[in-house]
């Protein structure tokens, strides 16, 4: 998540460090992880509770549709990590 915000906001914000936007998203995120209730935790994308408030998720997902594209090529291992843990997620 954080590699993720990092990158979009350095493509959309044109920002050295995190722009107090996505610092505010990120900690929001990390606050959402450590309370979640899952002990082997799902991709937030998958999951069935969804518990991120509805604006926070609007968010995440602007940032995922502009920064995903390009994880691939900052981040290979990273998102070939998350590919892993979404494919290997039991479907319910
Ligand atoms: S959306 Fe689901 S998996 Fe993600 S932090 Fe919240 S409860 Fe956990
Ligand atoms: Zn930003």
């Amino acid at each position: 998540m954080a590699a993720m915000v990092a990158l979009h906001c350095r493509r959309a914000h044109r920002t050295a460090a995190l722009c107090p936007t996505c610092a505010d998203l990120l900690a929001y995120a990390n606050v959402r992880l450590d309370r979640c209730p899952f002990a082997v935790k799902p991709t937030c994308a998958k999951c069935p509770i969804h518990c991120y408030l509805v604006d926070r998720r609007a968010q995440v997902r602007a940032v995922m549709r502009q920064a995903g594209p390009w994880m691939l090529w900052y981040h290979p291992w990273l998102t070939m990590r998350h590919w892993v843990d979404a494919w290997s997620w039991p479907v319910r």
